[in-house]
């Protein structure tokens, strides 16, 4: 056990092989999910002019309270108006341009109207119901960061702010391959001795959010077969393929890989499941083995894929982001690796409680499909005590 990787030197291995890809121009209605390249600035100020927070009448602070003689209108969308007079105020509508003259708009609910004039009976402070110019972002101010996720609030602020094109990260091209010569598709009927593939699908889901992935069938423990899919396979950014990467005889990945020309960086880490992880670079192609079993396979893929997938993107803190919980159960832990425990997350009066489903071992992906959290369990002697704060991962999201 000695000579395996840590998790943490294995997670920092394989960041340090990690070069952010090329920076490409994305109009702003295609930039859902990708991430920033550059940092983006306010074009225009926002709101652009002095705008009416309310319906309601445009006044001069100064005439309150009294009737005014209602001298036009100003609608939203409508270019500037005459200005308020003297003893005169302007219809106005929530987003619609202030008026100059104009100091504050009296919200239609606090008066009274009749065919051309208005009663406003009491007073109002000068700047009330007014949003400022520049009041949310001023022309050249911050948007957001390089290395930023384009959330949907973010997309919002941009394009408000004026951005029509956002420099955004090329997204990652993934080839996800798995390997076995027992892997049935989907819909056909298993011969003796076959199981149905479940790698690909779950890899390629998982990995969809942040990478352009493409997966083929299976491919059988026969090398020229291997050879000719990781060749392929090589040419994309990231190459992940499934099975094959244990100390079987029929486990020919990294041999195969190796012949490639794939320097491999590690193989083996202190994870329960997942320990035949391998890792490897040709170029600036990034290549995971990933172990057969299904859990292990999801293990690798979060523990490893994923944050070289986010700093490919030029994500600035790349790395799995723990959420706490408490045990609902105890766990024993591993003495020399970091255990990953499948689990179900349920509020209990807003502490978030972690159940660890029945069935832990790395086969079984029904079992696992019950769970919606990893629960990290430190390596270490003795147990964790049901209601011990714990750190875990959402398996329901990116
Ligand atoms: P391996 O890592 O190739 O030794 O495979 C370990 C276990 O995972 C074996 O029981 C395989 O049948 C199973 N396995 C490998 N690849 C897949 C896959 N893509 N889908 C489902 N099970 C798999
Ligand atoms: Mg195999």
């Amino acid at each position: 056990m000695a000579s395996l990787v840590t998790l943490e030197e294995a997670q920092q291995q394989v960041l340090a092989r990690v070069r952010p890809l090329a920076a490409e121009p994305v109009a702003v209605a295609e930039a859902a999910g990708r991430v920033t390249a550059q940092e983006v600035r306010a074009r225009v100020d926002l709101p652009p002019f002095p705008s009416s927070a309310m319906d309601g009448f445009a006044v001069r602070s100064s005439d309150l309270p009294g009737r005014l003689r209602i001298a036009g209108e100003s609608a939203a969308g409508s270019p500037h108006v005459a200005a308020v007079e003297p003893g005169c105020a302007v219809a106005i509508s929530t987003g619609a341009v202030v008026p100059d003259g104009a100091d504050a708009v009296a919200p239609v609910e606090a008066v009274v109207q009749s065919d051309n004039t208005v009663d406003i009976w009491r007073s109002l402070e000068p700047g009330a119901h007014i949003r400022p110019r520049g009041g949310d972002v001023a022309a050249g101010d911050l948007v957001a960061p390089a290395g930023a996720w384009l959330t949907p609030v973010r997309l919002a602020a941009a394009a408000a702010s004026g951005a029509a094109e956002l420099s955004c990260r090329r997204r990652p091209r993934v080839v996800v391959l798995a390997t076995g010569s027992e892997l049935a598709a989907p819909g056909e009927a298993l011969r003796p001795g076959q199981i149905y593939e479940t790698n690909s699908l779950m890899l390629s889901a998982a990995l969809a959010a942040g990478a352009e992935v493409s997966s083929g069938p299976p491919v059988a423990d026969d090398e020229p077969a291997l050879r000719e899919a990781i060749e392929r396979g090589l040419a994309a950014d990231v190459l992940v393929t499934s099975g094959g990467v244990s100390v079987g005889e029929h486990d020919l990945v990294r041999t195969v890989e190796a012949e490639l020309g794939v320097e491999e960086v590690f193989w083996r880490v202190a994870v329960k499941p997942g320990k035949p992880v391998s890792f490897g670079v040709r170029g600036n192609t990034l290549v995971f083995g990933l172990p057969g079993n299904p859990v292990s396979s999801l293990v690798g893929c979060e523990l490893f894929v994923k944050p070289a997938l986010r700093a490919l993107q030029g994500l600035s803190d790349p790395l799995p982001r723990y959420e706490p919980g408490r045990l609902a159960a105890p766990l024993r832990r591993s003495e020399d690796r970091d255990e990953f425990v499948r689990a179900r997350s349920r509020l209990n009066h807003d502490v978030l409680v972690l159940e660890p489903v029945v069935g832990q071992e790395s086969h079984m992906i029904v079992r696992a499909g019950a769970a919606d959290a990893l629960v990290h369990v430190p390596r270490g002697n003795g147990e964790l005590p049901a209601g011990s704060t714990v750190r875990w991962l959402r398996l329901d999201r990116f």
